[in-house]
């Protein structure tokens, strides 16, 4: 069977087929050399390898499989997510327009803000998960990008990725996904008809909280894609062949993960909604979220692994719960096998996030454990 004709599951457990054929091995081999030699007749012994700096076997070997995974032509690995969304958005010509999403993850506001300010990009900042704000975003003027997050960081919102992708060609523009909280193992944006989704691998793709890395994905060749790839090899920002590595071998279980994640967070949200000390929660899987019925046609095989809560009462309560959990870290990031717990209102005073918003990031670990620890900190 040819690795484009498997499941993802069999897919990212085999790696993509890579065995390697020098040793036998059934992992994949790293090669950390930052140079490659030239035989006496001075052609490159392996032509894909010269220098390091514009790309590495292990980093390839991730793309193809990320490729596959979003049904899409190409994807390129960066050293961070944050790398992946400059990658993109520096394609867009000085005084540009573009229409990005409202609410979504604070780092890539704040970079997309100063950067728009710097280049003089339009930038119009919209709830794109109300489909008519984002088409009267859209309307009437040439827009050379719309940027939406789906299920977005941290208000769990929903984009309809088909109405946004028809609304963004309208307008002559390209639709980027950032589906990090969804993975390609929930949700396929280029399918829905997006031409380019960008996953922060940091999350859960790799999943074990020890690499750094984004990825964009192409759902064609395109002049923007060569531009992106082009700046990439000669400016240098290939993810390294270690964290590569790393990645690969962390995408070995993703389909695997994700499932749990998805499961162990719906009973959490179920756990949550029902206790009297929470006033609200946004998760796409419950029936009473806003979003749930898009999410259930939009998503496949679960709802994710991210949620936020509100607590009640008071910013030090929300603290304070934080402070007794003790299975659930308080660290910033999401999508790792480990539980996590933030309070985003410290990390973005300035957004409107509530404060006693308390986003939490569901691991792989055993489901009741999880709620126990919830409803001693919680209390009651
Ligand atoms: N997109 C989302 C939804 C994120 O949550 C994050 C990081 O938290 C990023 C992008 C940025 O990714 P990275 O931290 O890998 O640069």
């Amino acid at each position: 069977m040819q690795p484009k004709d498997m499941h993802p599951s069999t897919l990212t457990a085999q790696a993509g087929g890579a065995i390697d054929a020098q040793s036998g091995g059934v992992v994949p081999p790293i090669q950390p050399s930052t140079t490659f030699v030239r035989d006496r007749d001075y052609a490159p012994l392996n032509a894909a390898n010269i220098y390091a700096r514009d790309h590495n076997d292990v980093a390839r070997q991730a793309e193809v499989i990320l490729a596959q995974m979003e049904m899409g032509h190409e994807a390129l690995l960066f050293p961070s997510g944050m790398a992946a969304i400059a990658a993109l958005f520096r394609t867009v010509p000085n005084g540009g327009r573009v229409v990005v999403q409202s609410g979504i993850y604070w780092g890539t506001t704040h970079w997309i803000r100063e950067y728009c300010t710097r280049r003089n990009v339009t930038l119009v900042e919209v709830d794109a998960s109300d489909t008519a704000a984002l088409a009267q975003a859209c309307a009437g003027r040439k827009v050379d990008l719309v940027w939406v997050e789906s299920p977005s960081n941290p208000w769990l919102k929903i984009v309809d990725v088909a109405a946004a992708a028809q609304l963004a060609h309208a307008a002559g523009a390209l639709l980027a996904v950032d589906s990090t909280a969804a993975t390609p193992v929930l949700s396929q944006p280029i399918a829905l008809g997006a031409d380019i989704v960008m996953h922060s691998v940091t999350k859960a793709i790799n999943g074990h909280s020890d690499v750094l890395g984004g990825v964009l994905v192409t759902r064609e060749h395109s002049a923007t894609w060569d531009e992106i790839k082009q700046d990439r090899a000669t400016a240098g920002a290939v993810l390294g062949a270690f964290e590569a590595w790393l990645l690969l071998r962390g995408m070995r279980t993703l389909p695997l993960r994700v499932e749990r994640m998805c499961a162990n967070a719906m009973q959490v949200a179920e756990f949550l909604m029902d206790h009297p000390n929470v006033e609200d929660v946004f998760y796409p899987g419950l029936p009473s979220f806003a979003d749930h019925a898009l999410a259930t046609k939009q998503m496949t095989g679960g709802y994710g692994f991210l949620m936020s809560f509100l607590v009640k009462g008071s910013r030090d309560d929300a603290l304070k719960v934080a402070g007794r959990l003790n299975l659930f870290h308080r660290a910033t990031s999401l999508g790792g096998v480990e539980s996590l717990v933030e309070h985003r209102h410290t990390i973005e005073p300035h957004t409107g996030i509530p404060e006693n918003l308390l986003r939490i990031s569901v691991g792989i670990e055993h489901a009741p454990d999880l709620m126990a620890d919830l409803a001693q900190a919680l209390g009651q």
